[in-house]
């Protein structure tokens, strides 16, 4: 099997054999990975959203807390909106609020974001519209999912007033997960995760499209199931058609074992399975 470069660098990829079977493209340099479903099946499930409803609106409010640490934004434009509902947050606080997202998941759009947002309907790498430039873009878990990382992040910076700011969440390629658990790592679940960042290849990224003071930090509260799930996947390795959190006994030991991975994750910062960039657009 004959691996293509590095879509972030354009370094030679090498073939990373997964425990328990299958193969990802690992970049020599900066340790990005690209995955190709046929060679890294995974026993992932039929759809893209693998979430539940109690798991989310947690989601929502420990990402919402992420993002505006820093500041609250006046404007801000969402990547991948899917229900809107983080949209909502950002516009109760009074800001105002875009996203563009092509309807992969098919979900219903939060009533008040539908009627104050101005919303697309396309892909990021394919919006043409000329949106009003914001304070902050940002896009939870949707590099991983994109055709093409580096125009989608063009197209971020784009978007952006002078000064303002990006900030994306996404699985960590080089976190201890893909090597603990290989194969029955949680985020191959999903079958159209099809690239997983490094640091250094978010980094990379990152300052490629021209943005600067580029930061990727490790939040240590996303994705707190990620460790139950993939012991479960690695325990019994067979086909779940809706993913392993649809098993009502593995969400429960996701919940009753978050404070002990959460403790992990603090003695441990390559435990965390997330990676967040944050950076700005020069004034
Ligand atoms: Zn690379």
């Amino acid at each position: 099997m004959a691996f293509s470069p590095c879509e972030i660098c354009g370094q030679r990829t090498a073939r990373l054999a997964l425990r328990g079977g299958g193969v990802l493209a690992r970049c020599v340099d900066c340790g990005h990975l690209g995955r190709q479903l046929a060679g890294s099946p995974a026993f992932h499930r039929d759809r893209a959203y693998g979430g539940e409803p109690t798991l989310d609106a947690w989601r929502l409010a420990l990402t919402h807390r992420l993002l505006t640490r820093a500041r609250r934004p006046a404007s801000v434009f969402e990547v991948g909106y899917g229900s809107g509902a983080l949209l909502r947050r950002f516009l109760d606080d009074g800001a105002r609020v875009g996203g563009t997202d092509p309807d992969q998941l098919g979900v219903a759009v939060d009533a008040r974001v539908r009627a104050h947002g101005r919303l697309y309907d396309a892909a990021i790498e394919d919006l043409t519209a000329d949106v009003e430039p914001v304070e902050l873009v940002y896009g939870i878990h949707v590099l991983e999912h994109v055709q093409d990382p580096l125009r989608t992040l063009r197209h971020a910076a784009h978007l952006l007033a002078p000064g303002g700011t990006v900030q994306f969440l996404t699985p960590a390629g080089d976190s201890d997960g893909l090597r603990l658990y290989g194969r029955a790592w949680w985020m191959l679940e999903d079958p159209t995760h099809v690239r997983f960042f490094s640091a250094e290849s978010l980094h990379r990224a990152a300052r490629s499209v021209g943005l600067t003071d580029v930061c990727v930090t490790r939040p240590a509260l996303d994705s707190l199931v990620t460790d139950a799930a993939s012991l479960a996947r690695l325990a019994r390795p067979r086909a779940r058609p809706h993913g392993v959190l649809a098993l009502r006994p593995v969400l429960a030991a996701g919940v009753a074992t978050a404070p002990v991975v959460l403790a992990a994750r603090a003695l441990r910062p390559a435990l965390r399975p997330t990676l967040h960039l944050t950076a700005r657009k020069a004034r």
